[in-house]
């Protein structure tokens, strides 16, 4: 026997992020992707050059190409000991598949130990303090010292994620970890992203299928509705009391100390 679908069954089968989108590239998909490629360019040619990945559907569309152009870029992930399993399922296969290494950086033992001494897990539940001081430890501080001796880094930052992130530039100082920034896919769309990721076929992570928009660590990150904002999935109890999406740290001081020298490579 036959059965009927309503429009709302069907969207809530399938996940609103993740839905094929088009397979035609949108308009001024090509300039910008030019864009991209000129921008990853200039930060391979910023020797010794590193992309800060988080497994992102954008990292992933940057490390992709970094690969695929044969860029002299190596790339790093932080492991927080707190990444969903996904995540580092896609670690895997992502190594596996490109044939390139992707550097685990993690906090050291003894700053895990004294974080540990000094609030409990669901500490980062109860106060922002106690929430950045675990980023802080797990993230921020790592990143720091795999930066050191870097004279650029890439990421995958893009001016549509969220009003804090509008003034995104392709290139930057930044200097707050003292050294040059690129984020070359700035100003892409969200439908540049998958439209590219559904063309060159580029492996993501399977939360996007289940609801997710934006992945972090799994204590912080829940599905979002189609209501919501992209980001609103991310320390989402902070984000309620605040009413505005919120950052681990590592960029929001990106931003706030970076000068751009330019807003688009040629
Ligand atoms: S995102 Fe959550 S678990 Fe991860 S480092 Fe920050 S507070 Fe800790």
């Amino acid at each position: 026997m036959m059965t009927s679908t309503s429009p709302r069954e069907a969207a809530a089968a399938t996940p609103w992020y993740r839905r094929p989108r088009t397979v035609q590239p949108t308009v001024g998909f090509e300039e910008r992707l030019a864009c991209t490629l000129a921008t990853l360019r200039a930060a391979a040619a910023c020797s010794p050059a590193v992309l800060a990945t988080s497994l992102s559907a954008e990292d992933m569309v940057i490390f992709h190409l970094i690969v695929r152009e044969a860029l002299p870029i190596a790339a790093f992930a932080l492991d927080t000991g707190r990444l969903p399993r996904a995540t580092l399922d896609l670690w895997r296969a992502v190594e596996s598949r490109y044939g390139r290494p992707i550097e685990r950086v993690s906090a050291s033992a003894a700053s895990l130990r004294a974080l540990a001494d000094a609030q409990s897990d669901s500490a980062i539940y109860e106060s922002s303090a106690a929430r950045h001081r675990c980023c802080d430890v797990r993230k921020t501080q790592p990143l720091r010292e795999k930066l050191q001796g870097n004279a650029c880094w890439v990421t995958g930052l893009r001016r549509a994620q969220s009003a804090g992130r509008a003034s995104v530039f392709h290139h930057a100082h930044d200097h707050a970890f003292g050294l040059e920034k690129f984020n070359p896919i700035a100003d892409w769309s969200d439908d540049d992203v998958w439209y590219f990721i559904d063309a060159e076929q580029i492996p993501v992570n399977r939360l996007y299928d289940e609801g997710y928009a934006s992945i972090g660590c799994d204590p912080c990150t829940r599905p979002t509705r189609i209501d919501e904002h992209p980001r609103a999935g991310r320390w989402w109890w902070e984000a309620a009391a605040s009413g505005t999406a919120t950052e681990c740290g590592i960029h929001v001081a990106a931003h706030a100390n970076a000068s751009a020298t330019q807003t688009r490579t040629p």
